[in-house]
């Protein structure tokens, strides 16, 4: 079964030998010629045409107000944490499944990760699990909700739509807001994808983007913040600039702020990748349908998007029988240089983060010995 896997990888990417990566970038536009231009323009820092028109390009793409050009997505996450109100000693629901730069940012922000359940089905936190939690440990008070077992406000919460996948993202915001928890959607996977009609990033207080080398889209390095509220994209901008007042010459700055701000030339190649998006996400669901159709006739389940959802497929997920299997499946395909991965290690079982509190984790264990993720480059042409 490994042997017919790997020849239909192999067939899908019309690569008979050699190496397939998981996921790389293709750059097949204007990126060169964005990058010249930023060059020429001697605008290569943080001001310049480009991030301005990245922002209006991201405004399109995903229907929010305001944007603010960051220099990566863990960034963009601590930022957006300490514009929900953060404070440090406070406690961020977040799930145990995803990468480690959601939680590296609630600590960034000085707060503690509380790990709540994900859902089997779309592998984001799960509506369910939240309410049970929130039910044994949450009490509101005054507007504010805390954890009564630790005394500590729960500020905010980060449900994470894991591979471009989107979560019950509206059952979260609507018992979140049951509980005063705003949420701060980490939507760094799921460029593109949306939910009942509506982009990923949008239904919380404030979205997150990153467009890392491995992302949908890149921009080398680089990220984005995404909100409706004026208030928080106005302030959003001013942090991510040092907090400096506008003036002519003087350098005045009201509060300790950030310099976070991406960078021109960063921005050029942001700007031809995400004119490209739309076709981008074509071609990778198409795989995914080829991949469907082949794992569905062997019995494999392959990850696949909700009712109502519509995912950018970042990355294509199959699910193996247990941890051995999954095991023996990775030291097979890799030893035969198709890149496959299985899912990041629970936060939970990492040292800076396993004696944070948790509730019940079940679906995410069993999750963590089953997820592969198989290669999901975009093929050209286009
Ligand atoms: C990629 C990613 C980030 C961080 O993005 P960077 O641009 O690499 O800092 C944060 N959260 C998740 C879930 C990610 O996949």
């Amino acid at each position: 079964m490994y042997k017919e896997i790997v020849g239909f990888i192999r067939a899908a990417f019309q690569q008979p030998e050699g190496f397939i990566a998981l996921h790389e970038p293709k750059f097949l536009g204007n990126e060169k010629k964005y990058l010249v231009d930023a060059i020429d323009s001697t605008y290569v820092s943080s001001v310049g045409q480009y991030v301005n028109r990245f922002e209006e390009q991201m405004k399109q793409i995903t229907g929010a107000s305001h944007v603010v050009a960051v220099v990566n997505g863990t960034c963009a996450l601590h930022l957006a944490l300490l514009l929900a109100g953060v404070e440090p000693g406070e406690e961020v629901i977040t799930q145990p499944l995803t990468f480690v730069a959601t939680v590296n940012a609630i600590k960034h922000a000085n707060a503690s990760p509380h790990f709540v359940d994900v859902d089997k089905d779309t592998l984001g936190l799960s509506p369910e699990k939240l309410r049970i939690q929130l039910a044994a440990v949450a009490q509101v008070k005054d507007g504010k909700c805390f954890n009564k077992i630790t005394g500590r406000r729960i500020a905010a919460c980060v449900p994470m739509h894991s591979f471009g996948f989107p979560l019950r993202i509206d059952e979260v915001i609507e018992i979140c807001s049951q509980y005063h928890i705003p949420v701060v959607e980490d939507s760094t996977e799921s460029l593109g994808a949306s939910y009942k009609g509506r982009a990923t990033g949008t239904f919380g207080s404030l979205g997150t983007f990153s467009f890392n080398g491995n992302k949908t889209v890149t921009s080398g390095a680089g990220g984005a913040i995404i909100t409706n509220d004026e208030v928080l994209g106005k302030r959003a901008k001013h942090l991510s600039t040092t907090a400096k007042l506008p003036h002519a010459w003087e350098f005045v700055h009201d509060e300790v702020g950030y310099n976070y701000r991406m960078p021109n030339l960063n921005a050029a190649l942001a700007c031809a990748q995400l004119e490209q998006l739309e076709s981008y996400i074509r071609n990778k669901r198409s795989l995914a349908a080829e991949y469907r159709s082949f794992f569905k006739e062997r019995g494999i389940p392959f990850v696949d998007e909700i009712a109502g959802a519509s995912a950018n497929y970042w990355l294509c997920t199959i699910l193996l029988k247990d941890r051995a299997d999954r095991d023996a499946f990775l030291e097979y395909v890799n030893g035969r240089q198709v890149m496959c991965r299985p899912a990041w290690t629970l936060m939970t079982k990492l040292d800076m983060f396993k004696n944070d509190v948790a509730g019940d984790l079940t679906n995410a264990s069993w999750l963590e010995d089953r997820i592969v993720n198989i290669p999901s480059s975009v093929r050209p042409p286009l």
